[in-house]
């Protein structure tokens, strides 16, 4: 485990647009050996990424930098440290991906750009060629680039591989392991997050249900949804699971996830608190049925 604190952190922070919240009371850190957000379309990835980078103001809670609420850190430090690696398709399509790269680059510095394109594996020679001249898989290397180039201590990846096809992924993903930079990843994908993420959070409905170690999390899921989310997406290259009719939405009362959950109880018209499960600083589940979902 890390000892330092983390690099970046979210505490108790709630999140929405026209002040309707859509992400509700989530606290975590990025700590060392990568986390993961997991959850389907619509449950608050994006949001929480987009607060992270200090790109949505909180209406609760705080995003925390440098042991400090972002709000008040030291901006320019703020925007070297931390670099969004967002899909390929962010790519300006009229510029050389050389120029990409070496876009957030001082001008003394933008020698490294054959240095940066073989770090990420790519032929330094591409260098002068547009976007569309290369293939998708070179083009999300060019954004890995071009996030590397400032020297982060921590990627926020945005589903960095989920418009790829399935050998690409994994050299991307494969990639991506080697760096030594920190990550946070958001993806629907556990087996994308278990590849480059020691802890995971898995969200519903904007609301953390599971917390703990990625690998615990896909061998013994102690939530139903998170249980739903492994069994949906097994490999690497699985495509998001959609939920459709009524049990697509969340519930508004009582636990979000029981008009979907095969082990509803009368009690899970209260919603239940994230708790501590196997003792405090362990795996953490908001879920009344947790213990049976285990023993299953
Ligand atoms: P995810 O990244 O997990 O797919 P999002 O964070 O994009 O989820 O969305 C969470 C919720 O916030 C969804 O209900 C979505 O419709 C809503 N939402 C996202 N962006 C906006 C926006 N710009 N304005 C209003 N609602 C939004």
């Amino acid at each position: 485990m890390s000892a330092g604190p983390p690099i970046l952190g979210a505490e108790r922070l709630t999140l929405g647009y026209g002040g309707a919240a859509v992400v509700h009371d989530v606290t975590f850190g990025v700590t060392e050996g990568g986390v993961g957000l997991i959850g389907e379309s619509g449950s608050g990835k994006t949001t929480i990424a987009r607060a992270l980078l200090g790109l949505l103001t909180p209406l609760g809670g705080e995003v925390r930098y440098g042991g400090q609420n972002l709000k008040y850190a030291d901006k320019r430090a703020f925007r070297r440290d931390v670099q969004p690696v967002f899909q390929a398709e962010s790519l300006d399509p009229r510029m050389r991906v050389g120029r990409s790269i070496a876009e957030g680059l001082p001008r003394s510095e933008r020698s490294r750009v054959p240095e940066l394109m073989e770090q990420v594996g790519l032929d330094p020679s591409l260098a002068r060629r547009r976007p569309h001249e290369l293939s998708g898989g070179q083009r999300q290397r060019v954004v890995i680039a071009r996030a590397l180039a400032v020297r982060p201590r921590l990627l926020i990846l945005d589903e960095p591989t989920s418009a790829l096809d399935v050998t690409v992924q994994a050299k991307i993903l494969d990639l991506l392991a080697g760096l030594a930079t920190e990550r946070l990843l958001i993806s629907h994908n556990l087996a994308v997050v278990a590849r480059l993420c020691r802890t995971s959070h898995v969200l519903f409905a904007g609301r953390v249900v599971e917390s703990g170690p990625t690998r615990e999390l896909l061998e013994r899921p102690a939530h139903p949804y998170t249980r739903a989310l492994r069994d949906a997406v097994p490999k690497i290259g699985g495509r998001p699971p959609v939920a459709t009719g009524v049990e697509a939405r969340p519930a508004e009362t009582g636990c979000p996830y029981r008009l979907r959950c095969p082990l509803t109880v009368p009690e899970c018209a209260e919603r239940p608190p994230l708790r501590d499960l196997e003792g405090p600083g362990g795996r953490q589940v908001a879920c009344h049925r947790a213990e049976d979902q285990l023993s299953l």
